[in-house]
């Protein structure tokens, strides 16, 4: 990262910070997290994320990796991904509802802004955007975000049965936009109309609309009751 002459240092840098929100998603999944998945996910090797993660020991941020393998917060580090987390969602809401930004692009815009948006500036969004509690994806807001209710994953469903959409993947923006395209969205309601593991694919009713979709990104799709059950 270039600095500027007599910019005040940030106190966590980008790449710490970008570790932390790494290791935070990860986790969310209900991961076991050990450095190799860590690396995979932030697209470096594991010498470089092993590296990394012994700085963020080094800074009190994770548990001393010598005890065991998996990646552990401490509190302090887990207080700084939520913080890095809670300034993504709320900058890919923004992005959406008040800039107008195309859904699908909200996810990776907000990784430029998160590190940006100071302590003020993010009190004054939440109140502007009425204190959401997900993200435009359906994850939640770590702070403000109240338990989502029950979840699966729409291969988890039956046929015939109506759900209302919960989450959906957010790092593929392909695939975000073919979600999109056919209203796949969280809030919507649908039906399960065919589980044709034989073929690989599910197809769900939105709206009057059949769609298509292969197996494995509808084990990444989350679905909850409708409204109302
Ligand atoms: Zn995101």
């Amino acid at each position: 990262m270039v600095m500027m002459l007599g910019e005040p240092k940030p106190e966590v840098s980008v790449v710490v910070e970008n570790y932390l929100q790494a290791i935070f998603k990860l986790k969310e999944q209900e991961e076991r997290l050990v450095p190799t998945r860590l690396a995979e996910a932030m697209g470096v090797s594991v010498a470089t994320a092993v590296g990394t993660l012994k700085r963020l020991t080094a800074q009190g941020m994770i548990e001393d990796a010598t005890k065991g393998k998996e990646i552990k917060l401490t509190p302090k580090g887990k207080n700084m991904a939520e913080s890095v987390v809670r300034r993504h969602r709320l900058a890919e809401r923004m992005l959406v509802e008040m800039l107008g930004l195309e859904w699908h692009k909200a996810h990776r815009e907000a990784h430029r802004l998160e590190h940006a948006i100071s302590p003020e500036v993010e009190k004054l969004l939440l109140q502007v955007l009425g204190y959401p509690e997900t993200n435009p994806f359906g994850r939640p807001i770590p702070g403000y975000g109240r338990s989502l209710g029950p979840m699966k994953a729409i291969t988890e469903s039956k046929e015939g049965e109506e759900v209302q959409l919960k989450q959906v993947p957010e790092e593929d923006m392909t695939l975000l936009a073919f979600l999109d395209s056919n209203n796949i969205k969280p809030g919507v309601q649908a039906t399960i109309k065919e589980m044709a593991s034989f073929k690989g694919t599910v197809t769900l009713s939105v709206a009057g609309e059949d769609v298509v979709l292969g197996t494995e990104v509808a084990q990444k799709i989350m679905v909850g009751p409708c409204k109302g059950d």
